[in-house]
């Protein structure tokens, strides 16, 4: 499902990966982990093509990446990368609805698909009676299940995630991470995570441990 080879990136005289080869299957989940400045962000940037490499390759779901026009690549990215991040990054002034709806609108589904896809998706994350709510209205827990939602609402086949339950307690931390598993089972998405939390990576299916810019394990 994604393949990255010999991947390096620099900020100017600093280079952050040094070569970076990784094979992840579909369905598999795998946390990437490491200290804090070892370049996982920025590989999670680059896998979700939201930053290009300065040399290597990429493919997802047997696409070169790097081969994509700009317009190409944030089409590609919209239909089959979903992202979650710590914080949530809804957008304040939309209802929660309305957030889960706009990476289908930008996909140009028609608004009346997107929005009974967008209400099977909170259903689906029993957010059914938060879906009128804005952000600001919601609950540490329920604005990262909206953010998941919304990641899911193109059906991706891969799902990054970037410290996604730093910012929650232990309960809501919990859920999260089981909701992952429980969307592996019925929607078979591929999972790349960036985490401190041990619990999570003791429980997925690889670690990928990066320090220096280069993967240990
Ligand atoms: P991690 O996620 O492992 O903590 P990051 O990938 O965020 O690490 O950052 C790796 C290094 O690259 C850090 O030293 C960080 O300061 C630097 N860095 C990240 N993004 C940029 C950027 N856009 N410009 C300059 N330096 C950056």
């Amino acid at each position: 499902m994604i393949q990255t080879q010999g991947i390096t990136k620099s900020f100017g005289t600093l280079q952050v990966l040094k070569g970076i080869d990784l094979t992840i299957e579909k369905s598999e989940i795998v946390a990437i982990i490491g200290p804090s400045g070892a370049g996982k962000t920025t590989l999670l940037q680059i896998i979700g093509t939201l930053d290009s490499p300065d040399s290597g390759r990429l493919i997802i779901n047997g696409t070169e990446t790097g081969r994509l026009k700009d317009k190409e690549l944030a089409a590609f990215r919209n239909k089959n990368i979903g992202f979650v991040f710590q914080f949530h990054q809804l957008l304040p002034e939309f209802t929660a609805l309305e957030n889960v709806m706009i990476p289908a609108l930008i996909a140009k589904e028609k608004p009346g698909v997107a929005e009974k896809r967008a209400k099977e998706m909170l259903d689906f994350l029993k957010l059914s009676d938060r879906m009128g709510h804005k952000p600001a209205e919601l609950s540490g827990g329920e604005k990262q299940r909206v953010a998941v939602a919304r990641a899911l609402i193109n059906n991706p086949a891969v799902i990054l995630a970037d410290e996604p339950s730093g910012s929650l307690d232990t309960k809501n931390k919990e859920e999260l991470h089981a909701l992952f598993f429980e969307l592996r089972e019925q929607m078979k998405q591929t999972f790349v995570i960036v985490t401190h939390d041990e619990q999570l990576a003791s429980n997925v299916d690889r670690v990928i441990h990066i320090k220096d810019g280069v993967v240990l394990e």
